[in-house]
């Protein structure tokens, strides 16, 4: 039967991928889903390929690190609504879902707990809107889960009720570069509309920007919205300056500004994803040598007493040596 629909499933990923047939996939799926939309693993067929090593399930998610937390990025200590976070004065955060078009097998939100709701109920998202509209922040961060794993219409009704007392309003989405047909003129017409809206990026290497993601990236640009991407360091994947380098020219040269890189946050079973943080300073002293102001990022560490972000360095200057996160 040809292969079909937007995501790959389990049987097609089994023929596409042979490694895989050794895993325990429903284990796997169970702990994380597993979503590998289509477009994205176009032409990906080996196993060392990047986008294949960040969707991919894989047997070393089950093992437990002494490191591991539960809330890597301490947003549970900073919330005072549901769905919502406040790590500081002038800014909120608003989980819009916990949905997302591809789980990245790295990622520090896995909090899909079975039976519980991927979406706040009709009381928990007025609740959410009200608090963050009436919190006196100079900025609103709309994310989750993926914020366009929504819809236009209730992405643009958190915009509008925020849009009159919050001046800068952002969406974190990694959408873009998943799942890029997500970017319909009609999204990028009514973000445009309702500007300033800074839309936030997530791209990890070069190999994910594919065609599809260019045409989106530039729809958005072109449409006046700032771009800006975060990346994060992950072992194996992007841990090396020719990548790290390859990826910030792609995306000066898409007019996307390499906002972060970011230090691998320790989230149950990311633990093969995680970089020596001293290695990573070194890595990203090697970028710096190579790339200009416009394509260097900031190396940040979301620290998990819920503080928010420093630089790596900082950092460990402050654990004199002995990181632990
Ligand atoms: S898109 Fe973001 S929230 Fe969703 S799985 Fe990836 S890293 Fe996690």
């Amino acid at each position: 039967m040809p292969a079909s629909g937007p995501f790959v499933g389990r049987a097609e990923a089994l023929a596409r991928w042979p490694w895989l047939r050794e895993l325990d996939w429903e284990g796997l799926a169970a702990g994380f889903p597993v979503h590998i939309p289509r477009a994205y693993v176009e032409g990906a067929t080996l196993p060392s390929d990047p986008r294949l090593l960040t969707v991919l399930p894989d047997a070393r998610e089950s093992l437990v690190d002494p490191t591991d937390r539960e809330d890597p990025v301490g947003d549970a200590l900073r919330s005072p609504v549901a769905w919502g976070v406040r790590k500081h004065a002038d800014r909120v955060l608003l989980l819009l879902t916990k949905r997302c078009h591809l789980y990245c097998r790295y990622c520090f939100r896995r909090n899909h707990e079975p039976g519980a709701a991927d979406d706040p109920s009709p009381a928990e998202w007025a609740q959410l809107l009200a608090w963050a509209a009436g919190s006196g922040a100079r900025e609103a961060i709309l994310s989750g889960g993926d914020p366009l794993a929504v819809s236009d219409e209730r992405l643009f009704e958190a915009i509008d009720a925020l849009r009159a007392t919050i001046p800068v309003l952002r969406v974190h989405t990694r959408a873009p570069i998943t799942y890029p047909h997500r970017i319909t003129p009609a999204l990028v017409a009514g973000l445009a509309a309702r500007g300033p809206v800074w839309v936030l990026v997530h791209a990890n290497h070069a190999a994910e920007l594919t065609p599809p993601v260019e045409t989106a990236l530039r729809r958005m640009v072109e449409a006046g919205i700032p771009v800006l991407n975060q990346a994060v360091l992950l072992a194996g994947v992007n841990d090396d300056v020719d990548a790290l380098a390859a990826l910030s020219e792609r995306l000066v040269a898409l007019r996307v500004f390499p906002y972060y890189l970011h230090h691998p946050d320790h989230a149950a079973g990311n633990a093969h994803f995680r970089v020596d943080p001293a290695r990573g300073v070194a890595l990203h002293r090697a970028l710096r040598a190579r790339t200009s102001g416009i394509g260097l990022p900031a190396y940040v560490i979301d620290l998990p007493d819920g503080s928010g972000k420093i630089p790596v360095e900082e950092w460990l200057g402050r654990e004199a040596g002995a990181p632990k996160v």
